[in-house]
């Protein structure tokens, strides 16, 4: 029964609802004969990912094995597969995670490199089992952060190696700056968040699972900077940078109506969030040093704010910076993880390395 006052009350059109009804209009069309299933999805309850601390002294990865959870990374669906991973033929690519090198003028594709000391623990295939919150060793490091699973692939796809310098754009509130830093192979990481109150969650995040030793000054910086003005500060700097930009996050706008992005106070802001990307991942691309990788990556299925954002940042680079990118095939990632994760069908953004020499 409704009661009256409440009704009255009520807003008309939930954004969680104004949400649903703009992706039946746009992904049917995108997605075609695949949007009914990849709208129960987006409905259906989420599941979480338990991205091991390397640096906690606690036993969990025993115990959540005996739970019957598994690392996805090391149990790769190849078990004929190593680390380094060569092109190959595959039919599917990721919608929402795209690599480019920059000022490269080959378009040679160096083998995805995945570093064995990221571990991401999940439930089997179908069960969305809770994990138990992770408890803090004897130095309050607490042992497993939960994240999306799919949250990981960016941090894997960003290849980070020995000695690498890699900036984290927009960071908070810090999910994949740990699994980053799980790499061990950092020799500085850059984290940035221009909000001031994730920025401070952040900081919360890193205390909470990495060695005080691990987070000096030569080692890390966090900063709460305008993202898109990175360039003015630091230009040809970083071995890689990830640019994790703000996004229409679907499925959390299908679920929360507090805070969305789908409520008519915020249509201003999410209609400029394509030109927003773009601007962050320019800058990306202006503070990586040549050779280096750029990761962008979102949590949204729109083309617009995925593919339309790489092309116009790879064009803008070249024209505006005289920057040279190449886009980095992410088929042999896809490949690895078929049998955990579904992808998106090919966004052809590879093939896009023709224009960009
Ligand atoms: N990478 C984070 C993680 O793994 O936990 C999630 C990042 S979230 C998708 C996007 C972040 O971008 C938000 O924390 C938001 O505050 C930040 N942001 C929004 N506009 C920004 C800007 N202009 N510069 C830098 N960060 C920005």
């Amino acid at each position: 029964r409704v009661k009256g006052k409440w009704a009255t009350t009520r807003p008309k059109h939930l954004p969680t609802r104004l949400a649903l009804q703009h992706f039946d209009a746009t992904y049917s069309v995108q997605l075609g004969q695949l949007w009914p299933s990849v709208r129960v999805a987006l409905l259906s309850e989420r599941k979480y990912g338990a991205l091991f601390n390397n640096f906690s002294n606690n036993q969990d990865l025993e115990k959540l094995q005996a739970q019957g959870c598994r690392d996805f990374i090391s149990n790769r669906d190849d078990p004929t597969s190593s680390e380094h991973i060569s092109e190959f033929g595959a039919e599917e690519d990721s919608s929402s995670v795209s690599t480019v090198s920059s000022h490269v003028d080959s378009q040679q594709q160096s083998p995805l490199w995945l570093s064995p000391n990221i571990k991401c623990l999940v439930f089997p295939r179908g069960d969305i089992t809770r994990f138990k919150p992770a408890r803090p060793d004897k130095f309050s490091l607490l042992s497993y952060y939960l994240m999306d699973a799919a949250s990981v692939l960016p941090c894997l796809a960003l290849g980070v190696q020995k000695n690498h310098t890699v900036l984290d754009l927009c960071a908070a509130p810090g999910g994949k700056a740990l699994a980053l830093l799980q790499t061990q192979s950092v020799r500085f990481l850059c984290v940035n968040d221009s909000s001031v109150s994730r920025t401070s969650r952040l900081k919360r995040v890193l205390h909470s699972y990495i060695p005080k030793p691990l987070l000096t000054d030569d080692k890390l910086r966090i900063t709460s900077f305008d993202g898109t003005m990175w360039g003015e500060i630091e230009r040809n700097s970083f071995d890689r940078v990830l640019v994790d930009v703000p996004c229409t996050t679907d499925r959390h706008s299908l679920m929360e109506d507090d805070n969305n992005i789908f409520s008519r106070s915020r249509v201003g802001e999410r209609r400029s969030l394509p030109q927003l990307q773009v601007e962050l991942l320019l800058a990306g691309i202006i503070a990586a040093c040549p050779g280096g990788e750029i990761l962008y990556s979102t949590c949204t299925l729109s083309l617009n704010q995925n593919q339309g954002v790489v092309e116009q940042a790879i064009q803008l680079a070249e024209e505006n910076h005289g920057i040279q990118l190449q886009v980095v095939s992410l088929r042999p990632l896809v490949q690895k993880f078929r049998n955990t994760f579904h992808f998106a069908p090919d966004l052809h953004l590879d093939e896009s390395t023709s224009h960009c020499r």
